[in-house]
């Protein structure tokens, strides 16, 4: 495993890249932030600089480098179909700079009615929850006490929608507590009422191997959408994958050049998915670091990936319940079904000091808050909506692994928490005050990273 390990981070972009500490010493930054955005592969920083040198425009000139820029860019469209497992020709994939990108596209083309019924969780990211509850009426199955979310509700719903619940949109994996939902039985139970299920992607595809068509038909997802940047590419690449048949009778509201077949004086021929979800000028970096680092991560394979991250899973668990003061969240004995994302408080010590210590003192990134999934972390932290007076949650820590991710890692944020919790709770004061606060980039990454 060690040595996998040492191969895996030589992979990574930018791991030696030093940070300021707030003593003003010097540090490798560790990053345990990977569910909001992870490192680039260097591959995949090489390939886009590569590919820079043939670009032209995709899909509108005749040039040579054109016609290269729109062949890699038309061929990624099957990479990402096999990439999910979606290998039959019912699917069409359209690029989209994000998760959010996607889901949004997808309600704004979908939903055309506001009495239209959707069916989400309190689980989600306010991506997959937003777009259809500004749109059309949303109802929630609930999650559990552990915060796992309860199959129950969404058959209750169902059954008392009678067959109106137009879509269920679930996400595959949370990224406050990691939790993998079986999209494929909720698919069978959306499809059971007549609904189509709307998967938010962007937890899972950098952790465990996706196959959207499941074992038989009823378990076909119908869409799917993720983002490049927390699978190892930067540049804002991503895309959604469904039904070409229903992707081709909606168009979102997003116009532009790319999209129409004709358009007269007072009227327009739209044109068909994937081209009617891709208006203006296409993305080819972000495609193209996308592409390799699906190849990358395919050859990774996704049964070590998963291994070596329920390791570090028990590991910082293990070490975070020997800690007097650690709250944990979720359930931290059953993980087989928990990427690798860990959220925490310490008892008295709010959860921005915890990050901004770690920062300013350790060189260690992780993320505090509510994590935009609001309604999910109030529950697990039992914080109330306090008379809806807008005030985000005070949340959580949280933690998060990636393939790079190494014992080091996690021995050195261990030792940082039992440290806050032990001797250096006085000069919490100072990041409580704001007098100390996070680390500064004080070096740039190198070409070779
Ligand atoms: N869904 C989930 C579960 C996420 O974790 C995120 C990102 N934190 C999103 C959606 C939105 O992704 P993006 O910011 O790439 O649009």
């Amino acid at each position: 495993m060690i040595n996998t390990i040492d191969y895996v981070r030589d992979m990574i972009y930018g791991l030696d890249a030093l940070v300021e500490l707030d003593d003003n010493t010097k540090a490798p930054a560790i990053n345990l932030d990977n569910a909001a955005t992870t490192p680039p592969f260097v591959q995949v920083a090489e390939e886009i600089q590569c590919q820079l040198v043939h670009y032209g425009s995709i899909g509108r000139g005749k040039g040579q480098k054109s016609e290269h820029t729109t062949e890699v860019y038309t061929r990624g469209r099957d990479i990402v179909k096999n990439f999910l497992g979606a290998g039959s020709d019912d699917y069409t994939v359209f690029y989209t700079q994000s998760t959010t990108d996607g889901l949004n596209k997808l309600a704004s083309a979908l939903i055309k009615c506001p009495y239209d019924i959707v069916l989400t969780t309190r689980m989600e990211h306010h991506a997959n929850d937003l777009p259809w509850r500004e749109r059309c009426k949303t109802v929630y199955a609930d999650v559990d006490g552990k915060g796992r979310l309860k199959i129950k509700d969404i058959v209750r719903l169902l059954e008392a929608h009678h067959g109106k619940i137009k879509y269920v949109c679930v996400t595959a994996a949370s990224n406050v507590t990691g939790y993998v939902n079986d999209i494929h039985r909720i698919a069978k139970l959306a499809h059971r009422h007549g609904a189509k299920i709307i998967v938010d992607g962007a937890q899972i595809v950098s952790h465990r191997a996706v196959n959207i068509l499941g074992e038989s038909p009823e378990e076909n997802i119908d869409f799917f959408a993720f983002s490049a940047h927390k699978m190892y590419s930067p540049f804002g690449g991503g895309a959604v994958v469904g039904l070409k048949a229903v992707l081709d009778k909606h168009i979102p509201e997003f116009y532009g050049g790319g999209i129409v077949e004709s358009v007269y004086d007072d009227s327009s021929c739209y044109g068909n998915a994937p081209d009617s979800y891709e208006a203006g000028s296409p993305n080819y970096p972000g495609v193209v670091g996308m592409l390799k680092a699906i190849e990358i991560l395919q050859s990774l394979g996704f049964g070590y990936v998963k291994r070596y991250e329920q390791f570090l899973m028990r590991k910082t668990l293990a070490g975070l319940k020997k800690l007097p003061g650690v709250v944990l969240y979720g359930d931290c004995d059953e993980i087989a079904d928990r990427v690798g994302v860990i959220p925490f408080n310490l008892q008295g010590i709010p959860p921005k000091v915890v990050a901004e210590y770690l920062a300013g003192k350790h060189a260690i990134a992780v993320r505090h808050a509510a994590f935009c999934a609001h309604p999910y972390v109030r529950r697990l932290t039992g914080e109330s909506e306090k008379g809806k007076d807008c005030h985000p949650p005070t949340g959580m820590v949280r933690v998060s692994f990636g393939v790079y991710t190494n014992e080091a890692d996690v021995d050195a944020f261990l030792e940082a928490i039992a440290a806050m919790l032990g001797g250096d709770r006085r000069m919490l004061n100072d990041y409580s005050s704001g007098k100390s606060g996070g680390q500064r980039i004080v070096n740039k990454p190198h070409d070779r990273g």
